[in-house]
């Protein structure tokens, strides 16, 4: 989950919002979305080349040697599912909405065999998890319940038609929207390795954005892949499954890491941006958590910041270091 979807105008954005419990509104305006869809592909993205498997709905990038990023960004949430190839076998880095199928996309790019690791277990990036026979998940009660797949009820703010470019595409039913229930293959842990032949990535658990995130590090190539952690746009602090002081020790770990690091790929808008970011987001999360800085905006529940350039869309209560039931699972959508 990135961000939730707003599709009022802004003059009516506190008004509407302030006070009813519709917490399917979004910090995202229609018309700052729907103005990102006539200039796109991103900025970020149009230096990178564009696949030739790439098709109405995903848009596929060759973001380094052998990495492709499967970017879906006709819907605002701009999920990016990355695929991480060696010469014996592939990670699929997240499965994207499920709002059409990604593994003929990831066919079209290799014939090896494919694991899917989750960068997390919110609706949108698993949605495409049960075409898939090998799935490798974090062993935790949160990611289990989210297994049985998230209901339509739970997810149908995210596809409104104004939350698509153009309203919603041909072939897809807004009405029955879902995700479907998967299976993990194997369970693993934090260093868990995984030879893909010629290279190596290791999987590191990143609890913080939800209980099971995780981040997959290629250090030979110094690249890093951070899920929702970090990504090019509002980080998303907002869910009762996050929890605040387990965000800001990962993201402490990750700076670390990203001392070797060449490019960070995050799993919404910008497929690759260059390292440096996660020690800006460490100066500005530790801002944050300081309690000296003010809301830039205070919608509903949400309190947004923008400080030093990044945008934090969050709560009181995660930053009062709460944290919800996390055995019972969480779409992203959640509220307090
Ligand atoms: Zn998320």
């Amino acid at each position: 989950m990135k961000k939730l979807f707003f599709k009022f105008s802004a003059l009516l954005l506190l008004t509407a919002v302030a006070g009813c419990q519709n917490e399917q509104a979004a910090y995202v305006q229609e018309s700052t979305f729907q103005e990102s869809c006539n200039s796109l592909p991103l900025e970020t993205n149009r230096v990178l080349t564009l696949a030739a498997v790439s098709n109405d709905w995903f848009q596929v990038y060759e973001s380094h040697d052998q990495v492709y990023s499967i970017v879906e960004p006709y819907q605002f949430q701009m999920s990016i599912s990355h695929l991480i190839v060696g010469n014996e076998r592939a990670v699929l880095f997240d499965t994207g909405m499920g709002i059409f199928p990604i593994r003929p996309i990831v066919e079209g790019i290799t014939d090896l065999p494919v694991l899917v690791v989750n960068s997390h277990t919110h609706f949108d990036h698993v949605g495409g998890n049960n075409e898939f026979s090998d799935v490798l998940a974090i062993d935790s009660d949160y990611t289990k319940s989210n297994m049985k797949g998230f209901e339509h009820k739970e997810i149908a703010g995210d596809v409104i038609p104004a939350a698509f470019c153009g309203g919603a595409p041909a072939g897809f039913d807004v009405e029955t929207y879902h995700t479907k229930s998967w299976n993990a293959s194997r369970y693993v842990e934090d260093g868990h390795l995984i030879d893909l032949g010629g290279r190596t990535l290791e999987i590191l658990h990143v609890p913080g954005h939800t209980p099971d995130a995780t981040a997959l590090v290629d250090r030979e190539n110094g690249l890093l892949f951070t899920g929702d952690t970090f990504y090019d746009d509002n980080i998303w602090l907002f869910a009762p499954e996050t929890n605040i002081d387990d965000y800001s020790s990962t993201i402490d770990r990750l700076v670390d890491i990203e001392s070797a690091t060449e490019y960070l790929f995050g799993a919404h808008s910008s497929a690759r941006v260059d390292a440096g970011r996660l020690s800006q987001l460490q100066s500005s999360l530790r801002k944050l958590r300081s309690g000296k800085v003010q809301p830039f905006e205070q919608v509903g529940k949400r309190l947004i910041y923008v400080i030093d350039g990044i945008t934090f869309v969050t709560a009181k209560e995660v930053l009062d270091g709460r944290q919800g039931d996390i055995t019972i699972g969480g779409s992203g959508f959640g509220s307090w």
